[in-house]
C-alpha cells in the first residue's frame, strides 16, 4: 500500500491548525472534518472520500508526538519508506491501523473498521402524514359541521398484502451483499461500509414483483373520508385522523391525516376566543333616550335595552350568546358596541330643531383627561 504522494498536502494546512497547535487542537480539528467528509455521510462522493483521507493520515502523524516532530523535522519524506532516505519512521506510517483511531474518536457513531453485521436497514417504513386544508363558513366553526373530503393517497397494496412479491413468491436474498445490507471498500488503508445500491441496505431482493404495484407495495387509491368538525372550533385547529394518512412501506403503520381548517371571515361578527363582537350605530336622540334595539345574533334575534344617557364607545353582553366552548359546556357572549352617530346630512327643519335644542343644553367647553367625559365607558353590564 503505497502512501507517497508527489503533491501531498502539510498536514498542518489539512486539518486547518497553526504549526503550534496543541493535540487538543488537533482532535477538535480532525473530528470535525472526519465527521463532515465520512463516506458514510458522503456517498458516492470521490472528493470527500479523498479529504476523508488525507484528515485521517494527517491525524495519524500530527496526533503521535514522535512521527509530528520526526514530520515537523523532515516534512513527508519522514513517511515515504525507503524513499524517506533512512529516516527512523520510514514505512512506519503505512501499517498503522486507522480503526484504532476512529475507535478512539468517535465509538458508537460510525461503524468504521467493524464486522458490517447487524447493520440491516428495515424495509418496513412508516407511511407519511397527510394535510388537508378545509375551508369552512364562521357559522360552521361556531356550530360545527360534517364534510366529506376526497384524499388521494399511497395504500398497502391489497394483492401482495405490502410484500411487494407476486403472490406465492416472496423476497430473496440479495446476492451483490450476501444478505448484509452492506458493501465494504478498502480506500487506500480504510474499509469504509456502504450500503447496498442492489437492495438498499435491506439484504433482501424481490425477483418476482406483485404486477399490481410493480413491487412497490403500495397502489394510489382515492379515499372518502368523513370530517366531523365539533361546534366551538378555531382558525386553523387540526383535526387528527390516526392512520389515515399515507399507508407504510412494505406493510409498515399509516400516517395520519391532519385536516386544518380555514374558517371563512363572518359579515359583521368578530371572534374572540369564545366571545362575539360587533358594532351597532344608534341616533344621538336613541343614545340621549334610551331604545330597544333588535340585535341579530348566530341563533335569531335577541333585544337590546339601550338606557337613556348612553355614551357612545359603551359596551353591552349578551350572555350566551357567543359561541360554544370546545368540548365543554357553555358559550361565550355577544358584546355589542354602541357608536353613536353624529348626523351629518340634515335638513333646515332639523337644523332648526337642534339650534333650539342647542339653546338648552350647555357641555363645558374645557379640556378634560382622557378617561375622563369622552373616554370609553367599559363597565359592562346586561
Ligand atoms: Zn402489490
Ligand atoms: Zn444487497
Amino acid at each position: 500500500m503505497a502512501t507517497a504522494n508527489v503533491t501531498k498536502v502539510d498536514y498542518y494546512e489539512v486539518l486547518s491548525v497553526s504549526r503550534d497547535a496543541s493535540d487538543q487542537e488537533i482532535k477538535t480539528a480532525y473530528r470535525k472534518l472526519a465527521m463532515k467528509f465520512h463516506p458514510d455521510r458522503n456517498p458516492n462522493n470521490p472528493d470527500a472520500e479523498e479529504r476523508f483521507k488525507e484528515c485521517g493520515e494527517a491525524y495519524s502523524v500530527l496526533s503521535d508526538a514522535d512521527k509530528r516532530a520526526a514530520y515537523d523535522r523532515y516534512g513527508h519524506a519522514a513517511f515515504q519508506g525507503a524513499a524517506g532516505g533512512g529516516n527512523p519512521f520510514a514505512g512506519g506510517f503505512a501499517g498503522q491501523d486507522l480503526g484504532d483511531i476512529f475507535g478512539d474518536l468517535f465509538g458508537e457513531m460510525f461503524n468504521v473498521g467493524g464486522g458490517g453485521g447487524g447493520r440491516r436497514a428495515s424495509r418496513v417504513q412508516r407511511g407519511r402524514d397527510l394535510k388537508y386544508d378545509l375551508t369552512i363558513e364562521f357559522e360552521e366553526a361556531v356550530f360545527g359541521v360534517e364534510r366529506e373530503i376526497k384524499i388521494r393517497r399511497l395504500e398497502m397494496c391489497a394483492e401482495c398484502k405490502g410484500s411487494g412479491a407476486r403472490q406465492g413468491k416472496s423476497a430473496v436474498t440479495c446476492t451483490q451483499c450476501g444478505g448484509r445490507g452492506q458493501q465494504r471498500f478498502q480506500q487506500g488503508f480504510f474499509s469504509v461500509a456502504r450500503t447496498c445500491s442492489v437492495c438498499g441496505g435491506t439484504g433482501t431482493v424481490i425477483v418476482d414483483p406483485c404486477q399490481t404495484c410493480r413491487g412497490e407495495t403500495r397502489v394510489q387509491v382515492e379515499h372518502t373520508i368523513l370530517v366531523k368538525v365539533p361546534a366551538g372550533v378555531e382558525q386553523d385547529t387540526r383535526i387528527r385522523y390516526q392512520g389515515e394518512g399515507e399507508g407504510g412501506k412494505f406493510g409498515g403503520p399509516a400516517g395520519d391525516l391532519y385536516v386544518v381548517l380555514t374558517v371563512k371571515d363572518h359579515k359583521f361578527f368578530e371572534r374572540e376566543g369564545d366571545d362575539l363582537h360587533c358594532v351597532m350605530p344608534i341616533s344621538f336622540p336613541q343614545a340621549a333616550l334610551g331604545t330597544e334595539l333588535e340585535i341579530e345574533t348566530l341563533e335569531g334575534t335577541a333585544t337590546l335595552k339601550v338606557p337613556e344617557g348612553t355614551e357612545s364607545g359603551k359596551e353591552f353582553k349578551l350572555r350566551g350568546k357567543g359561541v360554544p366552548h370546545l368540548n365543554s359546556h357553555g358559550k361565550g357572549d355577544l358584546i355589542v358596541e354602541i357608536r353613536v352617530k353624529t348626523p351629518t346630512k340634515l335638513s333646515k327643519a332639523q337644523k332648526e330643531l337642534l339650534r333650539q335644542l342647542g339653546e338648552t343644553m350647555v357641555v363645558e367647553n374645557t379640556p378634560t383627561s382622557r378617561g375622563g367625559l369622552f373616554g370609553k365607558v367599559k363597565d359592562i353590564f346586561s
